[in-house]
């Protein structure tokens, strides 16, 4: 591989769905439990800190027995944090689910806004539980980065950065936008299997001679260096959740 390669987004994308379509894998949480807006943003606050089999054992639970803003809003604190204890953070996260599910009945008449500053301004909401309502509640673009995604972001060479923060503004500037519905599942479900946060299985990779880190380590150096990154290409600018039509390469 050159310096003058350049990221082939169809080409990885392709690749890793058509990996993990065969054999026994790992599925991120929100593969099979989008759709409902609401029932996104309440499951991203419990997948905070946990892992994905509590997120989805203590939202089947919650949502047979609470499954709008109207009934969690009333729902006594003590059964909610009994419902999602597994999930860790139980209180924390009990306080933001109720709070935030009054405050979409207060302020928007029970439906979950598909607006990311509105979002941001509901209870235990950040950046990337803004970003999986608008991707998976409502097929809008936008960019939800979590350690994997920032984590395989930063070894592919795509960015160099610090925080999911970070990661997240630079695939915004980088990646077309048509790239980004897709982009969250298929990189969680690498980075739950394959792309590892320790003891990434590398030669198993079916992406490896599109990574940085993939073409280094089979050139026998490490870290990788600046001709082990593709070359980017400037992807048009455009404001996270805004399209009414989201222009989605597909919806996975
Ligand atoms: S080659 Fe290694 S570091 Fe690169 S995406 Fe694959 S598993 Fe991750």
């Amino acid at each position: 591989m050159t310096a003058s390669r350049s990221f082939d987004w169809d080409l990885i994308l392709d690749r890793l769905t058509a990996f993990y379509h065969r054999g026994d894998w790992r599925v991120p949480y929100l593969r099979n439990h989008a759709e409902n807006p609401f029932q996104v943003l309440v499951g991203t606050i419990l997948s905070q800190r946990t892992r994905d089999a509590n997120t989805d054992k203590a939202s089947a639970r919650l949502f047979a027995q609470y499954p709008g803003p109207r009934e969690l809003a009333k729902a006594p604190k003590s059964a909610l944090e009994k419902l999602i204890h597994s999930t860790g953070y139980y209180r924390t996260k009990a306080r933001h689910i109720r709070a935030t599910s009054q405050a979409i009945l207060d302020r928007f008449g029970g439906q979950v806004p598909a607006d990311r500053e509105l979002l941001l301004t509901l209870p235990g909401v950040g950046p990337k539980t803004a970003n999986c309502v608008l991707v998976f509640g409502y097929g809008l673009p936008a960019v939800p980065v979590d350690t994997h995604v920032h984590r395989i972001a930063n070894r592919l060479g795509l960015v160099r950065t610090r925080t999911p923060e970070q990661t997240e503004r630079e695939i915004v500037r980088r990646v077309p936008v048509e790239y980004w519905i897709p982009l969250n599942p298929v990189l969680v479900q690498h980075g739950q299997n394959i792309c590892r946060p320790v003891g990434p299985r590398c030669p198993d990779c079916p992406i490896r001679e599109l990574c940085a880190t993939g073409v280094a380590l089979r050139a026998g150096r490490t870290p990788p260096r600046k001709e082990d990154r593709p070359r980017l290409k400037r992807a048009r600018t455009h404001r996270s959740g805004q399209s009414a039509s989201p222009p989605a390469r597909r919806r996975r």
